[in-house]
């Protein structure tokens, strides 16, 4: 199943994308994840755009679709996969068809925006394994410290307040048009994000065992 998931930055895709790999058994596939590790390694290319993320804008189309390419060339991508945060603007999505041909299905995580940075803003992550929590609504044991791998927990600086707001209208000038393109297509599926995580998860596990 090759899967992808749309929704405006703290929709929650990461979360769910997570869960849905466990269920469904295929990779969680994220571009900002693949971006931010070239960052973590000082590779040439994370320092090309450390300033471009810090600042909540898009790095260019060919960066971000050259290194979504080598990635899903690796054998855990041969049952499928479910892309999160790519693409985000028309080109990429029109794009990505020379990369993975059709995608099966689109599914669009829908979140009223005035949730969108009280949820932002609380996320914690675990910059060692990756584990996300959130202070009041998926807190971590320990204040700070993650519960899986015990590494101190970080706030993304593109999860403060300023970025978000700017990420939500770069989110709207670029990333709409593609709901309409993949709508066309037949192959959009909306689902509510304002619930809590579990009742989110199970309507998209519905949505895409029925659909
Ligand atoms: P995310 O973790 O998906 O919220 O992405 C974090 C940041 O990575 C974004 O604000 C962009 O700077 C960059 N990014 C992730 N995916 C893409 C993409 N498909 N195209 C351009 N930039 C991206």
């Amino acid at each position: 199943m090759k899967l992808i998931l749309i929704g405006c930055p703290g929709a929650g895709k990461g979360t769910q994308a997570k869960r849905l790999s466990k269920h469904f058994n295929i990779p969680h596939i994220s571009t900002g994840d693949l971006l931010r590790e070239q960052i973590e390694l000082k590779t040439e290319l994370g320092k090309k755009i450390t300033n471009i993320m810090d600042s909540g804008q898009l790095v260019p189309d060919e960066i971000v679709s050259n290194i979504l390419s080598e990635r899903l060339k690796r054998d855990d991508c041969k049952k499928g996969y479910i892309l999160d945060g790519y693409p985000r603007n028309l080109r990429q999505a029109e794009g990505l068809s020379d990369i993975i041909g059709e995608a099966d299905k689109v599914i669009f995580i829908e979140v009223n925006e005035d949730v969108i940075v009280e949820r932002m803003s609380g996320r914690r992550d675990c910059p060692k394994c990756g584990q996300m929590y959130h202070i009041k609504h998926n807190p971590s044991k320990v204040s700070g410290v993650c519960d899986e791998c015990g590494s101190a927990l970080i706030q993304r600086k593109d999860d403060e307040e300023d970025t978000v707001k700017n990420r939500l209208r770069v989110y709207h000038e670029t990333t709409m048009p593609i709901i309409n393109y993949y709508d066309k297509k037949g192959i959009l599926f909306r689902v509510s994000g304002n619930g809590d995580i579990e009742e989110i998860t199970s309507c998209l596990i519905k949505t895409l065992e029925e659909a």
